[in-house]
């Protein structure tokens, strides 16, 4: 800490995000980011320009040196291209998320990443007259954000059973932040529980933070038309396979969006890099792909939460690519210790009511075998102590 930092910046509490290693061999299950590559149309796409197009760096080079024009025209066009700004409008990603839901380019906003989406909602909807609603446990970035534009943060506590208590929200006087389904529980509401919360706040804006919807659950985008306060937020963080690529966006009425887009232009206007919104375009219009990526995933996890049920595991009944669990015979902290220890990379948070829980990302089979073959010999020597 400098001696130049702000006392309201030196008051903040920041989100820590998961352990990102560089170049370790660990079995990686500890932010959700999924096991498979992007769509091979993503690929076709970046790459488009490379293909017959012998870039010669040192001829480019020499041409460099004489002028620019030439060297500008050895290049890959996707590579030349960013030397332009990138359209702030954000078009061709608009149309196609658009397009995949039914809805026009102007009902959608785009961010870098669905973080930066969650700052432009904030934003543009709370303060001071207007808090925020949100769960207990829930994502953690929500307070943190909160804390950083000096929103007031509330918090309904979940059930026992981690599930969300609807009447808490129902008329609550505040906007609402739900991410369905939760994180990191991974549990999920019937879009008529939304449809509850959005009904009886009419007068406040309901978020829904869909980040995880792919993975088997309903998207509340089918509400849009009979809720102007509505706003659906999403990423290609996790089922389209793109968390390097940062892009994440909002459905809702294009009255909001337009309130977002007046936090986007005065925050940062060419917030989705070129490559990115390219790659996230394709991702986007492969459909069938993401199907094929979500279904395996839906499919390990099933498996996976089976055998920690087998071997005497709590498992939260999860509609995402993770499993939130609790190992009955060692304490959370000793089996996150003991999976690290085998190179196996996990979450746990040290806060109340969770501390004995893991939250285990959904990978390959050949991962979760693995995982699964360590966590029965952790057992194992645990019987033995
Ligand atoms: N919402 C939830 C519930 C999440 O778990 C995450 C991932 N950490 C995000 C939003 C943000 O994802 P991203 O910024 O990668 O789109």
């Amino acid at each position: 800490m400098s001696r130049f930092l702000s006392k309201t910046s030196k008051a903040l509490l920041p989100y820590t995000p998961g352990e990102q290693p560089q170049g370790v061999k660990l079995i990686k299950l500890n932010t959700n980011e999924s096991p498979y590559p992007p769509s091979p149309n993503v690929a076709r796409a970046l790459l488009q320009g490379f293909k017959g197009c012998e870039w010669d760096a040192a001829a480019a080079k020499n041409a460099d040196a004489a002028g620019g024009d030439e060297a500008l025209s050895l290049m890959p066009p996707e590579i030349a291209n960013l030397r332009l700004y990138s359209d702030p409008e954000e078009k061709p990603l608009m149309k196609a998320i658009a397009d995949y839901y039914g809805v026009d380019s102007d009902q959608v906003i785009g961010g870098n990443g669905s973080d930066e989406i969650l700052a432009f909602a904030f934003k543009a909807f709370c303060d001071e007259e207007a808090p925020l609603l949100s769960a207990d446990i829930t994502y953690g970035f929500y307070p943190a954000l909160c804390q950083l534009f000096g929103i007031p943060y509330r918090t309904a506590a979940l059930r026992e059973d981690f599930s969300i208590d609807i009447e808490d929200y129902k008329n609550c006087g505040c906007n609402v932040i739900i991410a369905n389904p939760n994180a990191p529980t991974g549990m999920a509401m019937p879009l008529s529980a939304i449809e509850e919360v959005l009904s009886s706040n009419p007068d406040r804006v309901v978020m829904v933070d869909e980040a995880y919807v792919d993975f088997g659950c309903e998207s509340a985008v089918t509400l849009l038309d009979r809720y102007e306060n509505l706003v659906v937020i999403q990423t290609f963080s996790k089922s389209r396979s793109l968390a390097g690529g940062r892009v994440g966006f909002a459905v809702a009425s294009k009255e909001l969006i337009a309130d977002m887009n007046r936090a986007k232009y005065s925050f940062n206007p060419y917030n989705v890099n070129r490559l990115s919104m390219l790659a996230a375009a394709e991702a986007m219009k492969d459909k069938e792909y993401t199907k094929l990526c979500t279904g395996k995933i839906q499919k390990t996890r099933e498996r996976t939460a089976q055998a920690l049920t087998q071997l005497g595991f709590t498992v939260l009944p999860s509609k995402t690519n993770f499993i939130f669990a609790k190992c009955n015979a060692m304490s959370g902290k000793e089996y996150f210790d003991g999976l690290r220890r085998n190179n196996i990379l996990v979450r746990r948070w040290d806060t109340e009511k969770i501390r004995e829980y893991l939250r285990i990302s959904i990978g390959t089979d050949e991962e979760m075998d693995i995982f699964l073959e360590v966590t029965k010999k952790l057992l194992s020597e645990k019987e033995a102590e």
